[in-house]
């Protein structure tokens, strides 16, 4: 194609003469795979009438931290905004002509449904190697536990491949100075969260239902267009800006590291953390939770711009004094994963025993369906009645409800932005068949694998979890606890309506 008639303009013309369907042809997106199926979203499969009429696109702002456009890849096709409204409820859900900003809650599932790769994440790669090249630095990396399920697929491997060691492995040959483990901090999320549920269950119910808030994408969602509900979200940090405090305090001390030398770094699934990472709530004493955040994309990019391949690395083992993870942490990356493991830790906290076999195995929270409902007896305070909600658009169809009634039957409501959870986040590989849901069920099924394999089953039998309350936190929602752990949050509401 000639330098004068770039691939959009090309199909503005096509589409102007009417010739639909040809669309498919010239982008190649249609019929990759020997089965027919690829990595279109459904609706355009089989059909032979992939729309090339214009419909438009999301709108993203230049100081977006998650996304950006490449405008001479976009087609006009209207995926992104088929995500963004069908999927997320964000677009059409807000009053036009905008008032005060792009509304946007960074999830970047308009990014996995672009066919031609316009949207992509806003790397942070080249800051990343700059770290690693700087010998000044001490620089230490997390990874998140939906990463350890998707992160082989860009290197050939099945969804689903587990490759936790290797992807360490690659992490260190790539020079980071410490590896730890998100799953380390979704056990001390768990002791957090548990601990302020239970307060809230037995002292505090103006504050319940108990919602969750390790998803930035629905915490953004709920300060946008739910602030009322504010109250309710648990005031706990996410893991990965739990474990970057701890890193430059804990940690810090007890290596005789100075914090301003730390570049922290997280792998995750997700194109929200770097909103997240970026919010002003998130920072003690000067100090940045987070530095630097690469999607599971971004660092397959880096590893393979180095020459590390993930088939033949070396297995390592993540970094002690963060590094030790139970099954309820590794969980964290599936629909329903927090609420069991919270759950697990909150009869602990309230029985004085672990939970028995069913509740180690809770099938009601587990799986694909929109909102799945469960009940948790739990001796001493009660049926515990609970929700799980993936994806926004059912996150608006329960929370509406909710108000439409007036009350909740739920105490205890966990919601993820991305369908599937972290395993389907908007910065997971697009390589195989990334917006289906066998790819997102296989990555599900690796990670109960991993937490029915874990040696500890509950966050609160973690040892360096017990070590790091012993020697620094004292307790959950201690003094310290708040100080470092816990955050509060901003209503954005009024940016977008009158
Ligand atoms: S999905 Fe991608 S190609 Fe299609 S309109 Fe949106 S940005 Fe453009
Ligand atoms: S990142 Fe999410 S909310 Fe933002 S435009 Fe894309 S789909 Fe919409």
């Amino acid at each position: 194609m000639s330098n004068n008639l770039s691939r959009r303009k090309f199909l503005k013309v096509v589409a102007g003469s009417g010739l639909v369907g040809f669309g498919a042809m010239v982008t190649g997106c249609k019929g990759d795979s020997p089965d027919g199926r690829g990595w279109i979203p459904d609706q355009y499969q089989g059909k032979g009438d992939f729309p090339v009429n214009l419909k438009g696109r999301v709108a993203i702002a230049a100081s977006n931290p998650s996304i950006e456009r490449d405008d001479e890849k976009c087609i006009l096709c209207g995926q992104c905004i088929e995500a963004c409204q069908n999927v997320m409820a964000v677009y059409g859900n807000y009053p036009l002509p905008l008032k005060m900003e792009v509304a946007c809650v960074n999830c970047g599932q308009c990014a996995m449904w672009c066919p031609s790769g316009a949207i992509t994440e806003k790397r942070s790669i080249r800051e990343v190697a700059a770290a690693l090249d700087d010998e000044s630095k001490f620089v230490v990396v997390q990874t998140a536990p939906a990463t350890k399920v998707s992160l082989g697929e860009e290197f050939g491997m099945e969804p689903g491949s587990i490759v936790n060691e290797k992807q360490v492995g690659a992490l260190k040959a790539l020079g980071f100075d410490a590896v730890f483990d998100t799953c380390f901090s979704a056990d001390l999320t768990i002791m957090e969260e548990a601990s302020e549920f239970v307060h809230r269950l037995t002292s505090a119910k103006d504050e319940i239902p108990h919602l969750t808030s390790c998803c930035p994408g629905w915490v953004k969602y709920c300060e946008y267009f739910y602030p009322e509900l504010m109250h309710n979200l648990s005031t706990c940090k996410s893991p990965q800006s739990m474990l970057g405090a701890v890193i430059k305090s804990y940690y810090a001390q007890k290596n005789n590291l100075k914090p301003e030398n730390i570049v922290s770094v997280s792998i995750m699934p997700c194109t929200a953390k770097k909103f997240e990472a970026a919010r002003g709530e998130m920072e003690v004493d000067g100090q940045r939770d987070t530095d630097l955040v690469l999607t599971t994309r971004e660092l397959a990019v880096l590893l393979k711009h180095r020459g590390i391949d993930l088939n033949t690395v070396p297995d390592a083992q993540y970094d002690s004094i963060l590094g030790e993870s139970t099954g309820a942490g590794r969980i964290f990356g599936a629909t329903g994963g927090v609420t069991e493991a919270a759950v697990r830790t909150a009869y602990f906290m309230v029985t004085g025993s672990n939970p028995p076999a069913a509740l180690l195995n809770w099938q009601p929270v587990r799986g694909l369906t929109a909102v799945k409902e469960a009940a948790a007896d739990i001796p001493g305070a009660g049926t515990v009645n609970i929700a799980v909600c993936h994806g926004l658009k059912n996150a608006r169809e329960l929370l509406d409800g909710i108000k439409k009634q007036g009350s909740s039957k739920w105490q205890f409501i966990e919601f993820m932005a991305c369908p599937g959870g972290c395993i389907g986040g908007g910065g997971q590989p697009k390589s195989t068949v990334a917006a289906q849901p066998e790819a997102r069920l296989k990555r599900i099924a690796a990670i109960y694998r991993e937490d029915v394999n874990a040696p500890k089953r509950c966050s609160h039998e973690n040892s360096e979890i017990q070590a790091v309350y012993k020697e620094f936190f004292g307790s959950p929602l201690s003094k310290k606890a708040e100080k470092y752990l816990h955050t509060t949050y901003t209503n954005r509401h009024d940016r977008l309506f009158d």
